[in-house]
């Protein structure tokens, strides 16, 4: 088959805010160079016309893109250091007031103290598809190519030195044979390739895997986020406001919290966060975020709401002792595909920005000197490890590990670190799949009491409900991008023991057990044009039989403001 190639100079893969704020930061190293060079103050080649492209899944640039989100603007004040002038930079809100609140069942105490790194007073609350799309019209300005649509199916490899992306093929069909729009993928080739596809990144788990990037350090460990925005009665928001809170609708024993923050208009951002080592099979994300909106102090605030947008996605919280070998020859890790969030401030869209702004400053030293392999790019390591992010990150190294035991036990220990520092040894911990429990050990008084919710389309919406209002789309003509290895364990055995728990945690009902007419047991029906690519079955399936790879590109949610 014939393949279009495309050789660029640097290649960006995913059009988050790490790729972004790094190709912009490319431009202005390579103009700020070629200025200097014609002005005779350096000596080199002038980059005329550098090919820095940027390819995107998504249908456009912030389609795929989710967050709460408040922002750290320590990156982008080192980006755009006049951004708070600019008539269009994307912002919601700036908070006016900033509170931390602790649920009980049916009451809330407003914490009376928050560390300072959680102060969140006159911070930007933006949305990040807002923000993104953004930064790329900025980005397409300088020069910058960026294509939206293409999702990256497979690293180009020359021996073990990667040398591009080859994106997926369109118009396949479900047997795998090309249909009459079928369009091949392209091969994008670059001396110097830039992963940042977000959390759990396809291709930055074939870059890990096949370099053992990750040796010796601890699994990359993630949360499920499902976030709504509801929009209330003319007038009713006044102030700009946001709020982090503990405790219900989760108990002592799982990872986790909520937040909700003003956004423009009288629209409110509402999400509930959970762990996803979390020990209840049938842990469900969506379900406790409804029961969440239930509690007499969220329904205070967004009662009288009508939810306009959902979607969901998997955080990383790993934290350091997460974070893999940023580098090898060829290409760079950065953002959410490498683990960059600090998981104590639940913040990581500054941290993305300046891994990719480093990785940036990085492949620009690979350009001038010709050489992109390992020993030009670990200097990208060195250069995370000794900015402000190295040092972030370090303060909250052990933060997960803290909770492994607990809510009680996490927090005693955190506050300790806290005031005495994190110690210089960085704690174990297993993967999140490894810690979920069967049903008869989690329930051993009996099975759970199932929660009895009504549903109204508006403010309790059922799963199928919120995925309509994520925008999702899928050819469904296409092979499956959910591949489950044996259905038959399924069937059997996962049923047996788990309940079938991809039933419960994905946030999309893509997973549905469903009778066989003829043999009448339940089997494995797999909805994949529901999937808002979450990633969670991938993390959590406690069989690790399923795994998640890019559908054609330009499909999956849109999340237009979230
Ligand atoms: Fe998330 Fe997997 Fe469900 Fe898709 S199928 S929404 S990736 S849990």
């Amino acid at each position: 088959m014939e393949r279009e190639e495309m050789p660029v100079d640097v290649l960006f893969v995913g059009a988050g805010p790490a790729n972004l704020a790094g190709a912009i930061r490319l431009m202005n190293l390579i103009n700020e160079h070629n200025e200097a060079v014609g002005e005779g103050r350096k000596e080199g080649e002038v980059y005329d016309e550098p090919m820095i492209a940027v390819l995107e899944k998504g249908s456009r640039v912030g389609a795929h893109q989710l967050s709460g989100a408040v922002l750290d603007p320590k990156a982008l004040d080192e980006l755009f250091p006049e951004w708070r002038t600019f008539d269009d930079f994307p912002v919601e809100r700036f908070i006016e007031r900033d509170e931390m609140v602790f649920l009980t069942n049916g009451g809330a105490m407003k914490a009376p103290w928050v560390p300072p790194e959680m102060n969140n007073m006159g911070k930007p609350i933006i949305s990040l598809g807002r923000f993104c799309e953004w930064l790329a019209e900025k980005a397409e300005e300088m020069g910058v190519m960026i294509f939206p649509g293409f999702a990256g199916d497979q690293i180009l490899w020359d021996g073990d030195t990667v040398i591009g992306v080859r994106t997926g093929d369109k118009g396949v069909g479900p047997d795998g044979q090309p249909r009459d729009n079928f369009e091949p993928g392209m091969d994008l080739t670059s001396p110097v390739t830039i992963i940042g596809e977000g959390p759990r990144g396809h291709l930055a788990r074939q870059v890990i895997h096949k370099r053992k990037l990750d040796a010796g350090k601890n699994p990359m460990v993630y949360e499920i986020g499902c976030k709504e925005i509801l929009e209330l009665p003319a007038g009713s928001v006044k102030e700009s406001f946001a709020v982090h809170g503990l405790g219900y609708p989760l108990d002592m024993k799982t990872f986790g919290g909520w937040f909700m923050y003003s956004m423009g208009g009288d629209k409110v951002c509402l999400g509930l966060l959970i762990a996803l080592d979390a020990k209840d099979p049938n842990m469900d994300c969506h379900k406790e975020l409804q029961k969440l909106k239930l509690h007499p102090y969220i329904k205070g605030v967004v009662g009288e709401g009508k939810v306009i947008k959902y979607g969901a996605k998997s955080v990383t919280i790993g934290g350091w002792g997460s974070v893999p070998k940023l580098s090898t020859d060829g290409a760079m890790l950065v953002g959410d595909s490498a683990s960059f969030l600090n998981p104590f401030r639940v913040k990581g869209i500054h941290l993305s920005m300046k891994t990719g702004m480093l990785a940036a400053e990085t492949a620009f030293q690979a350009m001038v000197s010709g050489d992109a392999s390992d020993s030009t790019l670990k200097a990208y390591q060195a250069a995370v490890e000794n900015s402000w992010v190295g040092k972030e990150m370090d303060h909250s190294k052990n933060f997960h590990a803290n909770f492994e035991g607990g809510i009680i036990s996490g927090m005693i220990k955190t506050g300790m670190q806290y005031l005495f520092g994190p110690g210089s040894s960085i704690k174990p911990f297993s993967a999140d799949y490894a810690h979920m429990k069967q049903l008869k050990d989690f329930y051993k008084s009996g099975p759970q009491l199932e929660d009895k919710l009504e549903y109204d389309g508006k403010y309790i919406m059922r799963k199928l409900d919120s995925v309509f209002l994520s925008g999702t789309m899928h050819d469904e003509h296409q092979p499956a991008h959910l591949l489950i290895e044996d259905t038959e364990i399924c069937a059997t055995k996962c049923l047996e023991e788990f309940g079938n728990p991809c039933t419960k945690f994905c946030p999309a009902q893509v997973y549905n057990m469903v009778e066989n007419e003829e043999s009448g047991r339940l089997e494995m029906q797999v909805d994949f044009s529901n999937c808002v690519h979450c990633k969670t079955c991938d993390i959590r399936d406690p069989y690790q039989i399923i795994k998640w790879v890019p559908p054609q590109g330009g499909e999956g949610p849109e999340w237009g403001i979230m």
